[in-house]
């Protein structure tokens, strides 16, 4: 029985879901697609969601400690100020840390230079009964890299085909992922990085950098754009969201790992025990 707020009129996962031919232009930055309410009342029902993701969170744990081997992954994909850290924090943060394995993905090392791509991305996988976290992931591989050819194009081409196998072998061997591509306007963009310039508490999220990176949104659009059309497959699609508005991003995020886990079909894992047996030997004890 599906228990989506009765403030969704349509399943995130149909409606955020990316479908063949959908372009990136196109996408409204600050729609809230599905959900009927505004931003009045959202704060309450995340908190109501983020509580119901914890408890499926705390199960996925629970029968990974009783010999599940599935997982899930979260990948967060999306330009400065999308509201990747923030989604980290007030939607993935309402779990255990316990069960939650977190990975950002920034220039590599050195150390990961010397190593295929995937290498690093291996090493951060989440095990049995456990949620990764990725905040930028293996897709920087052919977005950054791409945008400023950083590698020539006959190296970068092949990885779309090399993902998909890559994550291919992920959701067969019991990981499920949920990909998000998050996607904020230029002009809600410079009204984000604006102030983390006015906030000291803000300046450290601040690169000088990225003020060039904006110059560059068609070049990155265009491998967004490639990036989807090529790696939105049956057994890990991506879900397109618009970010304009931070409370429904948090929102649909939270709502498709509610979705994702309530796939999974879980039941707390049985008594490997005589629980009888115990209650009395306790009493007796
Ligand atoms: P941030 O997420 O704000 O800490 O920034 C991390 C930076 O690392 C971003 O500018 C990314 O584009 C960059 N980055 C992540 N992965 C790669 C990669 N494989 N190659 C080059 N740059 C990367
Ligand atoms: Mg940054």
């Amino acid at each position: 029985m599906s228990d989506l707020p009765s403030q969704w009129t349509h399943e995130p996962r149909k409606v955020l879901r990316f479908r063949p031919g959908d372009k990136v232009a196109d996408i409204d930055t600050d729609s809230s697609p599905g959900y009927s309410d505004g931003k009045d009342g959202s704060e309450e029902l995340q908190n109501e969601r983020n509580e119901r993701f914890a408890g499926l969170q705390e199960m996925l744990y629970a029968n990974g400690r009783a010999g599940d081997n599935r997982s899930l992954l979260l990948v967060l994909q999306g330009m400065d100020t999308a509201g990747k850290g923030g989604t980290v924090k007030h939607v993935v943060g309402a779990g255990n840390p316990q069960g939650i394995h977190y990975t950002s993905f920034g220039v590599p090392t050195e150390e990961e230079r010397a190593h295929h791509y995937l290498w690093r991305v291996r090493k951060a996988l989440p095990a049995a009964g456990n949620i990764g976290v990725f905040d930028r992931s293996h897709y920087e591989d052919v977005l950054v890299v791409r945008v400023h050819e950083l590698v020539p194009r006959d190296v970068w081409e092949p990885r779309y085909d090399e993902i998909n196998a890559f994550e291919k072998e992920l959701v067969d061997s019991g990981t499920t992922l949920v990909k998000c591509a998050m996607f904020v306007s230029l002009d809600e963009q410079k009204r984000r990085l604006s102030e983390r310039l006015e906030r000291p508490d803000k300046y450290w999220k601040y690169n000088p950098g990225d003020v060039a990176e904006r110059k560059l949104w068609p070049a990155y659009q265009e491998a967004y754009q490639a990036m989807l059309d090529r790696t939105s497959t049956d057994y890990a699609p991506w879900f397109v969201i618009p970010c304009d508005k931070k409370w429904y991003s948090r929102l649909a995020i939270n709502e498709l790992l509610i979705e994702a886990l309530k796939g999974m079909k879980l039941e707390w894992p049985p008594a490997d025990f005589d629980v009888e047996a115990e209650k009395k030997k306790l009493a007796e004890a």
